[in-house]
């Protein structure tokens, strides 16, 4: 097993710390201090701008669609250097779900779908969102959906109500999941169709608070109400009842993605705190850094970290190899195990900073608040953990209950 970095990754790698160091990094204060995306929109354009010019510009793409073209294991190691700031996959855009919409449009998407919605999201001239999640049934179990999509004639009617759906605020338009033929199987009834946010009958009722904050733009997370929505058929994406097909098509992917930069903030969050071990004096002369409490935390993360980020190549490396379905059990085992090691380590840097941890003044208490949900979208971890237990019992005998 060779762990080396290849030449042509490492160049990379080494630009877009440039890129983070230089534009990014010096934009979460920004942020900090005026609250909102839409306050640093300039400063974030030139970001962006930036980045194209360097030709970093969405890492997760085809060339041939103006991306860079990197395998899912090197675009993992990507992530993981733009995961060290909230905002670093968004100037690079590779941000979910943007990111995701794009993977499906560029696999599914026709001629016409793909002039009008793919090219301007590649070229970050407009945002969209997924919506899938519903208020009133549980979203660990999407086959239950309640949106419907009724055909009339070339259109489809939809009506349903949605929420956490992320950046819908200023989004060009959404992918939403819509119940097509509710007498089919589970796994047939739902469909993937386009829909523009400024579509009549489409409301964003508001941005959810979350953990306190509403966010903006990107940074929010929306419900979504839709009464008598009216598309033409051929928004929708692939076949009529191919939504959870396509769906998993992007969550594989995107899984990897996500936990890759959970393992950036974990880096970031790691430095932070020996950093303020070393520095923090209790008494003259005795640094944090000489209590075991404090070694411990540091000992246990570096070894966590060490081993999620192990977990999600491997999973990448086999993902890229044998396809999304072979590494299924590899992809549920990094989306629970990385959250929990995200969660432990950014609560440990918080306490070896005190009070400071809680404040807006570095990134700690932003990675807390934004990533606690970590734990529940994308599948909630107990999801994860009970279809990984599964496939293993079923070696020993044990059917599904
Ligand atoms: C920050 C954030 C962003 C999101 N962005 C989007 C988005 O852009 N688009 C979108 O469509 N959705 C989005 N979601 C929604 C997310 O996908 C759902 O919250 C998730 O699927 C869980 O559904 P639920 O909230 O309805 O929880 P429920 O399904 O009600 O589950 C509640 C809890 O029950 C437990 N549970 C559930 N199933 C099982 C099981 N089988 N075994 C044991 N315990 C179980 C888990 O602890 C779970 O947390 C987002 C959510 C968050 C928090």
């Amino acid at each position: 097993m060779d762990f080396s970095t290849p030449a042509p990754l490492e160049a990379v790698l080494a630009g877009v710390r440039d890129v983070m160091t230089a534009f990014v990094l010096p934009l979460e204060a920004l942020y900090a201090s005026r609250g909102s995306m839409r306050a640093i929109g300039p400063e974030l354009q030139a970001a962006r701008d930036h980045v194209k010019a360097r030709k970093l510009w969405c890492p997760q793409l085809t060339t041939e669609l103006g991306g860079m073209g990197l395998p899912l294991a090197s675009h993992a190691r990507v992530s993981e250097e733009l995961g060290r700031s909230m905002l670093g996959h968004y100037v690079f855009n590779c941000q979910a779900p943007d990111a995701g919409n794009m993977e499906i449009l560029a696999l599914f998407a026709t001629p016409e779908q793909r002039e009008r919605y793919l090219l301007p999201l590649v070229a970050g001239d407009v945002r969209s969102c997924f919506a899938m999640t519903e208020p009133d049934v549980a979203g660990s179990n999407p086959t239950w959906l309640r949106t419907t999509a009724r055909a009339d004639g070339d259109d489809y009617v939809i009506d349903g109500h949605k929420w956490f759906t992320t950046g819908a605020d200023g989004a060009a338009f959404a992918i939403v999941m819509a119940v097509t033929d509710a007498g089919a199987s589970p796994h047939a009834r739902a469909s993937q169709i386009i829909v523009p946010m400024d579509a009549p009958g489409l409301t964003r009722v508001r941005n959810i608070s979350v953990m306190g904050h509403e966010g903006d733009g990107w940074a929010s997370h929306s419900e979504l109400r839709f009464e008598g929505v009216r598309v033409p058929k051929a928004n929708r994406i692939g076949e009529e009842g191919a939504g959870f097909l396509i769906a998993q098509e992007r969550l594989g992917p995107g899984r990897i993605h996500h936990a890759m930069r959970w393992i950036g903030m974990c880096e970031r969050s790691f430095e932070l705190m020996c950093a303020r071990a070393a520095s923090r004096e209790l008494s003259p002369g005795k640094p944090l850094a000489h209590k075991q409490a404090v070694q411990t935390w540091i000992a246990d993360s570096r070894a966590e970290i060490d081993a999620a980020r192990l977990m999600v190549l491997h999973a990448a490396w086999k993902m890229q190899r044998e396809g999304a379905y072979a590494a299924r059990e590899q992809i549920s085992i990094i989306k629970f195990f990385v959250a929990d090691v995200l969660q432990k380590v950014v609560d440990r840097a918080i306490q070896t900073h005190g009070a400071l941890g809680l404040t807006d003044d570095t990134p700690l208490a932003g990675f807390y608040r934004f990533e606690r949900a970590a734990r529940i979208y994308d599948g909630p971890d107990e999801v994860h953990k009970s279809l990984v237990a599964r496939r293993i019992l079923r070696g020993y005998g044990v059917e599904s209950s």
